[in-house]
């Protein structure tokens, strides 16, 4: 069982099969955030307005003891219709989303903004 997949039950089978595909190379990965619905999206300090996640086209993850940077550029390589990926370099998470928008990569700052 992936622990925390039920929390993407609503998400695009991509993202599904996204984590699948990272929970068998490294098993202890942990889904921070998946499907929201707007208002679970505006109760969140600093999100999009047009979040990923509100298309159930996004998910956060987290994977400790792995190098996320690492993880997003394997994701990226496996998944190409990837065209999101952020990296919260405090809360050791990143998110990964497939956009039908150009692809996009940014970092979030302390305070949770993109930066
Ligand atoms: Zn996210």
């Amino acid at each position: 069982m992936i622990i925390g997949i039920e929390k993407i039950a609503p998400c695009d089978m991509q993202v599904k099969d996204l984590v699948g595909w990272l929970y068998e190379r490294y098993h202890n990965i942990v889904i921070t955030s998946g499907f929201r619905t707007p208002a679970a999206n505006e109760a969140i300090k600093n999100s999009s307005k047009v979040s990923q996640h509100c298309l159930g086209l996004a998910v956060d993850l987290a994977a400790p003891g792995h190098n996320l940077i690492v993880l997003a550029g394997l994701a990226i390589t496996n998944f190409p219709a990837i065209h999101g990926v952020g990296q919260d370099v405090y809360k050791k998470y990143v998110h990964l989303d497939f956009r039908v928008d150009p692809y996009r990569e940014w970092v979030y700052g302390k305070d949770g903004k993109e930066c």
